[in-house]
């Protein structure tokens, strides 16, 4: 099997702070981590391939510094790892990012299994797995739970917000994972070491993924950022009920009713 992961660096905070006047985030002085999600993605990679055997590769497309993740997931155990940075990538949305992706994927030649997390903490779009199995012409399988495979068949557990869905399709597939799926391994500081003295990073420039320059970057992202402001928290009044579960409810169904809330 190979099976490739699409891993993105995101900072170590929810506090993603914003050019206010590119409206980009800023990534610079934050420190960075694998997105969670992704590290669940690589769990599922190489539990496949403990299972099956096989290869797994890591591709992520970022800024110099993202070979730290590649070198945390070459640690935990994959076998190849792709950095696709060139500053014709910069600006781009998440179209021109899983446009660039599926170009580099297609170059890394035949797989079974591309694996995204569900979402990225700092961006919030989960878009570019989804365009990402567009782009690449696959079926998908959103929110994924646990999978099993049997021959070339994989029977999926999709998460719902009230339970589950099992869902089927012949590979390759491209599957995108939440944190149900499984409990990322801790690397073992051998591992670690050998990862960042011996394991190989390959950088891959825009020559090198040859894609379509104007879908590309910001030549090639749709999106176009107005404008970016800070939320205001929002000060509400909090009113505390008291009483019996009967009285609460008869008040709180008289204050729905008064602002037509059922
Ligand atoms: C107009 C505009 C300009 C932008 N300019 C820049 C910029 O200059 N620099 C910049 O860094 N960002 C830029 N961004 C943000 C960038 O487009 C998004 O961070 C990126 O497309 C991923 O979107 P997301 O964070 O919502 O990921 P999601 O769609 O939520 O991520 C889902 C999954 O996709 C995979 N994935 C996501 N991103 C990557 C990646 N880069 N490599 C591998 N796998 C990935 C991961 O598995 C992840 O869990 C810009 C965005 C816009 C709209």
């Amino acid at each position: 099997m190979h099976n490739i992961v699409c891993i993105k660096q995101v900072p170590d905070t929810r506090e993603v702070r914003l050019d206010p006047k590119t409206g980009n985030l800023i990534r610079e002085g934050v420190p960075s981590i694998i997105n969670p999600e992704d590290k669940n993605a690589i769990e599922e990679a190489l539990r496949l391939k403990d299972e099956f055997g096989g290869t797994v590769t890591v591709i992520t497309m970022g800024p110099p510094q993202a070979e730290e993740a590649l070198r945390e997931a070459l640690a935990m155990g994959a076998d190849k790892a792709v950095l696709i940075g060139d500053r014709a990538f910069a600006g781009a949305d998440t179209g021109a990012t899983s446009y660039t992706l599926g170009c580099a994927i297609n170059k890394l030649g035949k797989y079974d299994l591309i694996l995204c997390g569900r979402e990225a903490i700092d961006g919030n779009t989960a878009q570019v797995g989804p365009q990402l199995g567009e782009i690449l012409g696959l079926p998908q399988i959103t929110y994924v739970r646990k999978v099993v495979i049997r021959k070339n068949i994989i029977e999926a557990e999709r998460a719902l917000e009230d339970g589950y869905e099992v869902v089927s399709t012949q590979l390759p597939v491209l599957l995108t994972v939440v944190k149900e799926c499984n409990e990322p391994r801790i690397a073992a500081v051998a591992d670690i070491i050998e990862a960042y003295r011996e394991k190989e990073v390959i950088a891959w420039s825009a020559k090198d993924v040859d894609g379509d320059k104007a879908r590309i970057g910001l030549n090639g992202s749709w999106t176009r950022i107005r404008k970016a402001a800070a939320v205001k928290p929002q000060k509400g009044k909090v009113q505390i009920l008291e009483g019996s579960v009967g009285d609460v409810t008869k008040t709180l169904v008289a204050e729905f009713n008064k602002r037509n809330l059922l």
